[in-house]
C-alpha cells in the first residue's frame, strides 16, 4: 500500500468529510490521528476500524493544538479539516461566533501547519491539504465569517506552496461544493430563518441551485481526491485550489 509508513493527522475526523478522507488514507496504508468532537463509544468505535490514535483538542485553543501535536509525533500528511459555519445578516452576527469560525476553520491550520513543517522538511517529504470550500471562491449571503475564513485559508496555503516548493513538501486546498454532512444540515435551520424560506425550499433553491449537477458531492468523493494529492505523481500538484462542487464555481 503506498502510503504504508506514512503518518496522517486528520483534524475534524470524527464525523463527515474528515472521516471520510482519514477512511480513505487508511484504505492507502496510512496511520492515522484522529481529532474531533463526539460520542465516546462512537469514537472509540472510529478508533478501532481505523486502528488510530485520537486527539480531542478543542482547535479554537492554540494550546490544545500544541498538545495534540506534541503527543501526534511526526506527521507526514496534514488535513486541515474542522471547520463551523454560522448563518446570520453581518449586523446580527455574534461576534463570539466570528471569533470562533476564524479561529477553527484559518488560525488552527497556521498553527497546525508551523508544528509540522520542520518535520516534513527534514524528511523532504510531506503533504499539507486543506479543506476549504466553494466559498473559498465565491461568497453567499449571510456567512461573512466562513467566506472569510475559506478566503483566508486559500490565501494561506497558497503562500505556504511557494514557501516550501523546493522542500518535497506540497501544500493544497480541496473545495467541496455542498456535501450531506451534519454541518449541512445544521445550518438549514438559520437559512430558513435569515431567508423565511422552508426546509424544502433551502434544500432545492439554496443548496442545489448552486450546483449544475443538482446532486450533493458524497464524501468519499473527498476521500479519493485526498489520496490523490499524496501520491508521487502528486508532486507538481502544489497551491492548486481544488474544486469538486458539481460545476458550482463554472458558472
Ligand atoms: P461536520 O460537522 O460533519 O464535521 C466537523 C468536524 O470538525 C467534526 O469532526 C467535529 O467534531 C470537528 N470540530 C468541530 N469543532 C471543532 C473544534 N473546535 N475543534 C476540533 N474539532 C472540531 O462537517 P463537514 O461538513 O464534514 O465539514 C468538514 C470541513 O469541510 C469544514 O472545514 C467545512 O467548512 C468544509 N466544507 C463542508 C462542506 C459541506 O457541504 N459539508 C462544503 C464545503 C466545505
Amino acid at each position: 500500500m503506498f502510503l504504508s509508513g506514512k503518518r496522517a493527522l486528520v483534524t475534524g475526523s470524527t464525523s463527515g468529510i474528515g472521516l471520510a478522507i482519514a477512511r480513505s488514507l487508511h484504505a492507502g496504508g496510512a496511520e492515522i490521528v484522529l481529532n474531533g468532537f463526539g460520542d465516546e463509544s462512537e469514537i472509540a468505535a472510529l478508533t478501532q476500524e481505523l486502528s488510530a490514535s485520537h486527539s480531542a483538542a478543542d482547535l479554537t485553543d492554540a494550546d490544545a493544538i500544541e498538545g495534540m501535536m506534541k503527543d501526534a509525533g511526526g506527521i507526514d500528511i496534514l488535513v486541515n479539516n474542522a471547520g463551523m459555519q454560522h448563518v446570520a445578516p453581518v449586523d446580527e452576527f455574534p461576534p463570539a461566533q466570528w471569533d470562533r469560525i476564524i479561529a477553527l476553520n484559518l488560525t488552527a491550520a497556521f498553527h497546525t501547519v508551523r508544528h509540522v513543517v520542520p518535520g516534513m522538511k527534514e524528511k523532504g517529504w510531506g503533504r499539507i491539504i486543506n479543506t476549504a470550500s466553494a466559498h473559498s471562491l465565491v461568497a453567499s449571503p449571510f456567512k461573512s465569517a466562513y467566506n472569510a475564513s475559506k478566503h483566508g485559508i486559500a490565501g494561506f496555503t497558497k503562500t505556504i506552496a511557494l514557501e516550501l516548493a523546493q522542500t518535497g513538501v506540497t501544500a493544497n486546498c480541496i473545495s467541496p461544493g455542498y456535501v450531506w454532512t451534519p454541518l449541512i444540515e445544521g445550518q438549514i435551520p438559520d437559512t430558513m430563518k435569515a431567508r423565511g424560506l422552508s426546509r424544502e425550499e433551502v434544500i432545492n433553491d439554496v443548496l442545489l441551485a448552486k450546483q449544475p449537477t443538482k446532486k450533493f458531492v458524497q464524501p468519499e468523493e473527498i476521500g479519493a481526491l485526498a489520496v490523490f494529492l499524496c501520491r508521487e505523481e502528486a508532486g507538481n500538484v502544489t497551491g492548486a485550489n481544488w474544486s469538486v462542487d458539481g460545476g458550482w464555481t463554472a458558472e
